[in-house]
C-alpha cells in the first residue's frame, strides 16, 4: 500500500519510538459495551459499500454527502474539510462550507469515514477500518499501511500492561528524502 519510493528501512529508521503508539482500546471486560459501529459491522471497502453503509444505517444519502464520498475514495487521501471543499468546488460540485463539515461530522461519527485528529485541525480518510499511518513529515502526507505485530509483540504489551490487546494503529514518521549511501 505505501508508496513504492519510500525506503523501507529509511521509514523504520526514522520511527520515533515515543511517537509510535500501540492504542489499547479497551480490556476485554468493557470491549463488547464500548465497540463502535465500525468494529460490529464488516470493513467497508469501497464506495459503493460506503454508499450501503449510509443506507442500511438511515442515513439520508444526500447529493452532497455522495460528493464527498466519492472525492475521498477517489483521492485517497487524508484531507481537511477545508481542501475538501475546495476540491469539490474546483470540480463543478455545487456544496456549502458548512454542508462539507456536517457531512463530514455525521460520516465519521457513523463510521463511515476516518476523521483524524491533528493539532491544526481534523483530517479526513476514506478507510474507516482500524489501519496504521506512515507519516511523512517532509510533505505532511500520511499513507494508510496495514501492519501487523508478531504475536510476541503483543504478549509483551499484554504482559507489561496486563491488558488484553485487541486492537492497535501505529503511526511511523519518515521523511522521503533519499540519503546518499
Ligand atoms: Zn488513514
Amino acid at each position: 500500500m505505501a508508496c513504492p519510493q519510500w525506503q523501507v528501512s529509511q521509514v523504520f529508521a526514522h520511527i520515533f519510538i515515543h511517537s509510535c503508539y500501540i492504542a489499547i482500546l479497551r480490556t476485554q471486560a468493557v470491549s463488547r459495551a464500548m465497540q463502535p459501529v465500525t468494529h460490529i459491522a464488516s470493513p467497508i471497502e469501497s464506495l459503493e459499500e460506503a454508499i450501503e453503509r449510509c443506507q442500511i444505517l438511515g442515513m439520508r444519502l444526500s447529493r452532497q454527502r455522495r460528493y464527498i464520498l466519492e472525492l475521498l475514495w477517489k483521492e485517497r487521501e487524508h484531507l481537511s474539510a477545508r481542501e475538501i471543499y475546495d476540491r469539490l468546488s474546483q470540480q463543478g460540485r455545487e456544496i456549502g462550507h458548512t454542508s462539507v463539515y456536517q457531512n463530514l461530522e455525521a460520516l465519521s461519527e457513523q463510521g463511515i469515514i476516518e476523521c483524524v485528529e491533528r493539532s491544526d485541525g481534523r483530517l479526513y480518510g476514506h478507510l474507516s477500518s482500524p489501519h496504521s499511518h506512515v507519516n511523512c513529515t517532509d510533505t505532511q502526507q500520511i499513507i494508510d499501511i496495514n501492519i501487523e505485530l508478531p504475536e510476541e509483540i503483543l504478549k509483551q504489551v499484554e504482559a507489561q500492561t496486563g491488558v488484553k490487546v485487541s486492537d492497535y494503529r501505529i503511526d511511523f514518521f519518515g521523511t522521503k528524502t533519499t540519503q546518499s549511501p
